[in-house]
């Protein structure tokens, strides 16, 4: 007997029935999980038209490690158009660690008012300050297990120390970068650090250091925490919109 179809007519019917869903198995496929280079692409394109976050002008005007870990500190929990004064308004008195130290909490605290919990971040600053002087002689460690030893530092902040402030590799997942990966389908993660490994396992490294700013800015602009602006977004035939509920 010849090794053809031998489950009659049923089984034939259900091999058609199977190579005819194929497309769409395939279609749902390429829908499971979006090519990630094509949304960075489109994003990479359309990123002209969006403010720079306060991080990257710090970034961009300094290249200083010290001021991007500083300016970082007083981002968490604070919306940018506050830390970006806060910033320039602290650096304007001092920007080295060794400097920092001449100043008091409170004269820390009144400079970087209002952002988020300014009188803690006053005195984390300093205990910084105090650490990089007294561990790592003045200078912020480029590497992000050291970063994590400083009191107040954790990994957003490290990542974005080491990404931004030195050009290294490392993956700075906030929660825009975390709210976004999900939605896209490209993560499928609950917590931001987890988001962390899921990227570092496989975005492709050459778009590491980028991926935070691309994010933040776009996360800020158009895929934003409530009611993201789908109808406009240029990665909307990419995006699985997972989880979204309401958008404009
Ligand atoms: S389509 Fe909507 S949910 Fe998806 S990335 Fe764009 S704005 Fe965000």
């Amino acid at each position: 007997m010849s090794n053809v179809d031998t489950a009659g007519h049923g089984g034939y019917r259900r091999n058609v029935r199977a190579a005819r869903s194929r497309p769409d198995d395939a279609r749902r496929a390429a829908r499971a999980e979006p090519a990630i280079a094509d949304v960075i692409r489109r994003l990479r394109r359309t990123r002209g038209a969006w403010n720079p976050t306060a991080l990257a002008v710090v970034a961009d005007e300094s290249g200083d490690p010290f001021r991007v870990l500083i300016a970082c500190i007083l981002s968490l929990r604070t919306q940018d158009t506050t830390t970006g004064p806060a910033a320039a308004r602290l650096f304007a008195l001092t920007d080295t660690p060794a400097a920092m130290l001449s100043l008091t909490a409170r004269q820390i605290a009144r400079a970087i008012y209002p952002v988020g919990f300014y009188r803690t971040k006053a005195r984390v600053i300093l205990g910084i300050c105090r650490d990089l002087l007294a561990r790592f002689g003045g200078r912020v460690p480029d590497d992000i297990d050291a970063l994590l030893t400083l009191g107040g530092v954790g990994r957003k902040t490290a990542n974005l120390v080491v990404t931004v402030g030195y050009g290294k590799p490392g993956i700075c997942v906030d929660t825009h970068v975390h709210r976004i990966s999900n939605r896209l389908g490209y993560v499928r993660t609950r917590t931001p650090e987890e988001t962390e490994m899921a990227l570092r396992g496989k975005l492709p490294r050459r778009y590491w250091i980028g991926y935070n700013d691309l994010l933040v800015s776009f996360g800020q602009n158009i895929c934003t925490p409530l009611s993201p602006r789908c109808s406009t977004c240029p990665v909307q035939t990419l995006c699985r919109r997972v989880g979204v509920t309401s958008s404009r």
